[in-house]
């Protein structure tokens, strides 16, 4: 293991606003803000949108309120202040398109160094370039033709207002190695690196100048990322070479996979940004610590699944990620949500859940008013309810219909093996009798449990069955007692009279 940990730890998230956090994202920002920690040190976040092509507005916004969400707190740069963008921080500004002129310094050393050098190629000539190098099956690099230019046709055209970019100038039959936290030693020749633009003709730098730059000034100590990204570390370790600059320490986060294991994780799959499992009703817990696991585990023959942020946030250790790509398995995804549902508190779950229950509510044309006593107390008597069972916030409602709508009953449903029609209505005026004489107030979930229990006595399914298919017109449901908990007296004695009509017309 190498040792890593030299000066003070200042790690960044360094999202680009181009849309949605995607889940992978989320994994990086998780070990960087653990990794931060556990050290003392500080947690950077750097907006990275010199691709203003791609950039979509209120990306930022959005990125700042998922981090909320999911409790993750940096030290420095923006920050929502009451709906407006903030930077703080010492080294700012942490927004890449308001540091240009930084850029252009540098850019312009490297150039008086004879490290970069001024491009006019233009997207024809290079289009042509690559075709050939296709044909004769070459890697598509750039032929190096403005390199030969002489500085005085470069004023020449600069001057005349011709479209330029620069160049980063990799030299030849080197070895650059990268010491990788996680994937240990990896070594690149250059010859296979391409004299990467540096300074596109809009004047805006690429990503792989403008990350060397950013990371050296904010004094980033060590620099987590998707494997995805380890094909650019040999650029950025050359652009350091040629500042003279120390680099800092890389570690690669493996890949996330589908949950067949086979491919990256995509669109494909399902959901892969944060905000769709918010839209879910995923927990901010649940997801913590299911992304915490994407790549990394405690190890030591640990079992346990559930950590609460806190405990990750002590036992995590980069030096324990996974090489090897971690898959995204929605159907442990669900399980650790629905163990978080099930140990919230109900009340604080009731306002989480309030805009999936209005959702559904509208769904199925029920006029719910959530400042009434009565439908609140409905509403929490279903949540109470499915709350043991519910995977994601947005089932809510979607496996009970039958507490929020009409029921259709088939007679066959009602009998208990090959109970007879009497024995059928008897067991139904059994159930009717004894909940008649309960009074509102002891219309409780306990009190309906023991007193339903009590009456059923030895032969359960006699008397419950036919009360469940009764009271839910359904073979699979909660217990009898908690639907008739959740449908009030009235309506459980409607529909077991109901019930008792379709056996024995009267
Ligand atoms: N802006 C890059 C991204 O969108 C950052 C990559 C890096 O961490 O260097 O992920």
């Amino acid at each position: 293991m190498i040792d890593h940990i030299k000066k003070e730890v200042r790690v960044r998230m360094a999202p680009s606003p181009t849309g949605f956090m995607h889940i992978g994202t989320l994994r990086t920002v998780l070990y960087d803000y653990f990794f931060a920690r556990q050290n003392g040190g500080k947690l950077v976040l750097r907006v990275e949108d010199t691709d203003q092509s791609r950039e979509v507005g209120g990306a930022v916004e959005n990125l700042l309120r998922v981090l909320d969400w999911s409790g993750i707190v940096h030290d420095e740069g923006p920050f929502l202040v009451s709906d407006r963008i903030e930077e703080r921080g010492d080294y700012g500004p942490y927004t890449q398109s308001k540091r240009l002129s930084i850029y252009q310094k540098y850019v312009g050393q490297l150039i008086d160094a004879g490290h970069a050098y001024y491009c006019f190629c233009t997207v024809e000539r290079l289009d042509t370039m690559r075709q050939k190098q296709q044909k004769m099956k070459q890697p598509p690099m750039y032929d190096r033709t403005c390199l030969q230019l002489e500085l005085a046709e470069i004023l020449e055209r600069i001057d005349a207002g011709e479209k330029y970019v620069v160049r980063m100038k990799v030299p030849r039959g080197k070895e650059i190695i990268v010491e990788d936290v996680v994937r240990g030693r990896v070594s690149f020749s250059t010859n296979t690196v391409d004299d990467q633009v540096i300074l596109k003709s809009d004047g805006f730098p690429t990503y792989h100048l403008a990350v060397v730059v950013d990371d050296h000034l904010m004094k980033i100590s060590h620099i987590l990322r998707g494997e995805e990204w380890l094909p650019s570390t040999p650029k950025h370790i050359i652009l350091y070479e040629m500042f003279g600059w120390e680099n800092p320490v890389f570690a690669h986060l493996p890949l996330l996979l589908s949950s067949d294991g086979k491919k990256k994780l995509s669109k494909r799959d399902g959901d892969v940004s944060v905000e769709d499992f918010m839209a879910e009703g995923y927990l901010p817990e649940a997801i913590v610590n299911f992304v915490a696991f994407l790549g990394w585990n405690p190890g030591g023959g640990q079992t346990q699944e559930i950590y609460s942020m806190p405990a990750l946030q002590e036992i995590f250790s980069l030096e324990k990620v996974h090489k090897s790509g971690a898959v995204f398995d929605r159907v442990k995804l669900g399980k650790i949500n629905a163990h978080y549902i099930k140990n919230y508190d109900t009340e604080a779950l009731f306002e989480l859940a309030m805009p999936f229950m209005k959702k559904f509510c509208d769904r199925v044309n029920m006029q719910m008013d959530f400042e009434r006593i009565q439908d609140r107390d409905f509403l929490m008597r279903v949540l109470t309810v499915e709350q043991e069972r519910l995977m994601k916030l947005a089932d809510f409602g979607v496996e009970n219909p039958f507490f929020f709508e009409d029921i259709v009953l088939e007679k066959e449903l009602l009998v208990w093996k090959d109970a007879t029609d009497i024995q059928t209505t008897q067991m139904l005026t059994k159930a009717e009798e004894v909940l008649g004489k309960i009074d509102e107030d002891h219309w409780t979930r306990v009190y309906l449990q023991e007193i339903l229990m009590e009456t059923a006595g030895e032969d359960r399914g006699s008397f419950l069955w036919p009360l469940r298919a009764a009271l839910t017109g359904e073979k699979r449901s909660p217990s009898p007692m908690d639907c008739a908990w959740v449908l009030g007296k009235d309506t459980s004695l409607a529909r077991i009279g109901n019930a008792k009509l379709l056996i024995i017309p009267s």
